[in-house]
């Protein structure tokens, strides 16, 4: 079953692998089926090692329906994600370095400073308390804590994104890691500043035009002086 979408999640590990964002089977990914099934990478298996067959599929409640691996230790955390926010379909958790340090330095969360991040995560980046790997409250946080952006920080732990797919939930945890290490490098040398709300506003706008699959950005969204 979904061996496609089994073949994509193993690629889309070792992603997170190659842009720093893991280190050895750190992290995991949670893919949802349009009929319902929920695909989870099994636990502490390298990426580059997993095999479509590896990846579980489940249901919501947390049966496995596929699959002879131990799944994900945050499974429970994952699933309640899933059945709590129903607009997400792809769910990934990191211990990317740099955002998580964020994590340390600031109380509530991390500010937007690059136009990146505003347009993957919509805002600022809520740091949620702490709560221990494998825990359901990891889950419970991430829903309570998320708001309007498309990522936590998870206090001491690492960082949840999540996305209509599994592709905008790699994409947000990239583009943070990025600008999480701007803000340090800023942070280390002075007083960053950060975007206002009207400048994320109107980037976020723009980069519903980017890439391939849109129409030309309409010149009148762009900055003009
Ligand atoms: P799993 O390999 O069990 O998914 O655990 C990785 C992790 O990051 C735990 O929080
Ligand atoms: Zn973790």
């Amino acid at each position: 079953m979904f061996t496609e979408e089994k073949r994509q999640i193993i690629t889309y590990g070792c992603l997170m692998d190659r842009y720093q964002l893991i280190a050895l089977s750190g992290g995991n990914l949670t893919m949802r089926m349009p009929t319902g099934e929920v695909l989870i990478t099994p636990s502490g298996m390298i990426y580059e090692e997993m095999q479509p067959e590896d990846v579980l599929v489940m249901d919501l409640d947390g049966n496995i329906l596929e699959g002879t691996r131990k799944p994900s230790s945050d499974t429970e955390g994952l699933l309640y994600i899933l059945r709590h926010m129903p607009e997400v379909n792809g769910v990934i958790h990191t211990h990317q370095p740099y955002a998580t340090a964020v994590g340390l330095i600031e109380e509530q969360y991390f500010p937007v400073n690059l136009t990146t991040l505003g347009n993957v995560a919509g805002g600022h980046v809520p740091i949620t308390p702490y709560s221990s790997p494998g825990s359901v409250e990891l889950g419970m946080d991430t829903v309570r804590y998320i708001g309007a952006s498309k990522a936590v920080i998870l206090a001491h732990h690492g960082v949840m994104t999540v996305g209509k797919t599994l592709k905008d939930a790699l994409y947000t945890a990239v583009y943070m890691e990025e600008a999480a290490k701007c803000y340090l490098a800023a942070k280390a040398a002075g007083v960053p500043k950060m975007m206002t709300e009207e400048q994320v506003r109107q980037s976020a706008e723009i980069f519903q035009f980017y890439g391939q699959d849109h129409e030309e950005i309409p010149r009148e969204l762009l900055t003009r002086r």
